[in-house]
């Protein structure tokens, strides 16, 4: 799945966490872009596929294959491996807690333990995580491809998904769902009171991950492959004439104009 997905989809997830475990708004909203961050980060795995990653990466760890062949692979390092496991979720919140923890004291000067200062922010490594595991989730109805899923129990072998119920991009509507849940948990976040927000946010998230399941599983066109495909531009323009035909003619050229705008694969 793309990459503003995932993103929209580690928001949401924290919007929820939010309205449960923080009252304050600076710290909710800290709590947010833990989420973003969280949605966003195992696709670092895809920096391999960056134009100077053999003259960077592939010079400073000796690496013996280019960039664009450890894509492709089933390396630790590879897409979908490593950085696509629960694992590496857990791994990287304690890193990234640590760091934090570093530039705090370093900031105020404290003597506050790493134990404390974890207790006290654990919501937000809570939505790091969620938003890092939505986006594993996410992964899984896309095409097998040369990986067979995502390696969500690594070190273990197995790669889990790659059904190919849904395309690698171009997945408009379930976009739109997912930032339409965003907009309205961030504005019932930070507008409505207390206790009607928590309803309402837990209310909203449900609904859309129920529509969200309903599309991924009734797209008229089947996306699967293994390896690689001599059909990718026929799957491409399969998936693009489905989203016209979900969305109605005027909101997929709408879709279509901000995708061809976007710097990023959308
Ligand atoms: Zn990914």
């Amino acid at each position: 799945m793309d990459l503003l997905t995932h993103i929209c989809s580690g928001i949401a997830s924290a919007t929820v966490i939010a309205a449960f475990a923080e009252k304050q708004p600076a710290k909710r909203w800290k709590i947010l872009v833990a989420g973003a961050i969280g949605g966003a980060f195992p696709d670092i795995d895809a920096i391999s596929m960056w134009s100077r990653f053999d003259a960077t990466f592939g010079r400073l760890f000796g690496l013996n294959h280019s960039g664009k062949v450890i894509y492709g692979e089933k390396f630790w390092y590879s897409h979908h491996a490593f950085f696509h496991s629960i694992i590496a979720a857990l791994l990287f919140a304690v890193v990234f807690g640590l760091l934090a923890y570093i530039i705090y004291k370093i900031k105020h000067k404290t003597t506050i333990s790493f134990f404390l200062y974890c207790k006290k922010n654990i919501s937000i490594g809570i939505a790091f995580i969620a938003g890092y595991v939505l986006h594993l989730l996410g992964d899984m109805p896309t095409p097998a491809s040369a990986w067979g899923g995502v390696s969500l129990f690594w070190p273990t072998d197995n790669y889990i998904g790659g059904s190919g119920k849904i395309w690698w991009w171009n997945n408009y509507d379930i976009f739109l769902l997912i930032v339409l849940c965003t907009v309205i948990n961030i504005v019932l976040l930070f507008a409505l009171k207390k206790r009607i927000q928590k309803t309402m946010i837990a209310l909203i998230s449900a609904l859309t991950i129920l529509l969200v399941v309903i599309q991924i599983n009734t797209r008229k066109y089947d996306y699967a492959y293994s390896g690689h495909t001599s059909h990718y531009a026929e799957m491409e323009r399969h998936s693009k004439e489905e989203q016209k035909r979900i969305l109605g003619k005027p909101l997929y050229s709408a879709m279509e104009w901000v995708d061809k705008h976007l710097p990023v694969q959308f």
